[in-house]
């Protein structure tokens, strides 16, 4: 296992951490087996968050006899004061621990969102509480915008931050990375198989970017094996190129999914746009194929809606200027 110095932060952490979103479809036995598996290999960074369900409190149940063995960051998207203080609180209980090494504001997309989290009544002040009372050690922030965490890092002097970064979604590695690191910020990656859909082998992209801890989730200690199989050997100069190379490809689509946009149709625009180009030229295997068909709704109402044939409505809406009919059509 590699282990990273995890910015200016004293943490040591494993490269590979452990993103347990999949957790409540366990039962706590099967918990309590991965979760301690995965500390014996030396994964030492444990991810989870109040709204991942029981998660919390399966990883508490599971491994908080060795609690000097991993670090734990958890999430809390709520948005004022109370309601942050209220969620701190309840993880520390669930997660029987009397601290947070990482304790992540949640899920902020937007200017008004990061300007309600650091108001007066914001999240952020339950959180500077909670670290000036010693129950947090070091403070993070999450979002699917690399760029804008790249311009809030500026404003608060935030220890780390979290982000989707996968070979669909390389956005990162230019908006955000190069800013982090430069200010000794910790940077960690997640849904790096894009929530399983993506060949595992595509992984190995993450390997020679320069992020701290990469996410996979988990499902079974088979899978985590696997997973940790193929990030395991460094790729050479030619593998990188050509990882590299296919990023750029299947990123092009150009969506990072901060979830500005909406279709009146039910269309999940996301879902469709993120595989588009990795499904067509990278792998259009059957099973990735179908999964992504099944989640991305129904793209042929797309072609038929009169509101949008001079303006679609979700373009209306997207700051990164998506064309989104336009790849839609080429879908349905
Ligand atoms: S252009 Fe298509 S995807 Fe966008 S809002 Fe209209 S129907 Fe929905
Ligand atoms: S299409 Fe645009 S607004 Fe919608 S999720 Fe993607 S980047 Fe965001």
């Amino acid at each position: 296992m590699r282990y990273k110095s995890f910015g200016k932060t004293n943490l040591q952490v494993s490269h590979i951490g452990f993103g347990s979103m999949h957790l409540p479809k366990l039962t706590q036995s099967e918990c309590d087996k991965i979760l301690n598996y995965a500390l014996d290999l030396g994964i030492n960074y444990i991810d989870t968050a109040q709204n991942y369900s029981d998660s919390e409190e399966k990883i508490g149940r599971a491994i908080h006899h060795r609690r000097n063995q991993y670090v734990i960051g958890t999430k809390t998207n709520k948005r004022t004061y109370k309601q942050a203080k209220f969620e701190i609180q309840d993880s520390l209980k669930k997660l029987r621990t009397e601290f947070i090494d990482i304790l992540h504001i949640h899920y902020v997309n937007s200017d008004k969102e990061f300007e309600q989290v650091m108001g007066m009544d914001g999240a952020m002040k339950a959180v500077e509480e909670a670290k000036e009372a010693g129950y947090i050690r070091n403070v993070a922030i999450s979002s699917h915008r690399p760029d804008k965490l790249a311009e809030w890092v500026k404003e608060y002097p935030f220890d780390s931050v979290l982000f989707h970064l996968n070979i669909c979604q390389s956005f990162a590695v230019k908006d955000l990375l190069p800013h982090a690191k430069k200010l000794g910020i910790g940077t960690i990656g997640m849904k790096v198989l894009a929530g399983g859909f993506l060949n595992p082998l595509h992984s190995r992209y993450l390997l020679t970017q320069d992020v701290d801890i990469i996410l996979p989730g988990f499902m079974s200690i088979t899978e985590l094996d696997e997973n940790v199989q193929y990030l395991e050997q460094l790729p050479d100069k030619v593998e990188q190129k050509q990882l590299e190379q296919l990023a750029d490809i299947a990123s092009s689509h150009n969506c990072r999914r901060c979830n500005q946009c909406e279709c009146p149709q039910g269309i999940k625009i996301t879902d469709a746009l993120i595989p588009s180009t990795y499904l067509t030229e990278i792998d259009n295997s059957t099973k990735r194929t179908k999964m992504w068909k099944e989640k991305r709704g129904p793209v042929e109402l797309c072609r038929v809606c009169t509101i949008c044939i001079e303006t679609p409505e979700c373009e209306k809406m997207c700051p990164y200027h998506v064309s989104i009919r336009e790849r839609i059509l080429n879908l349905s």
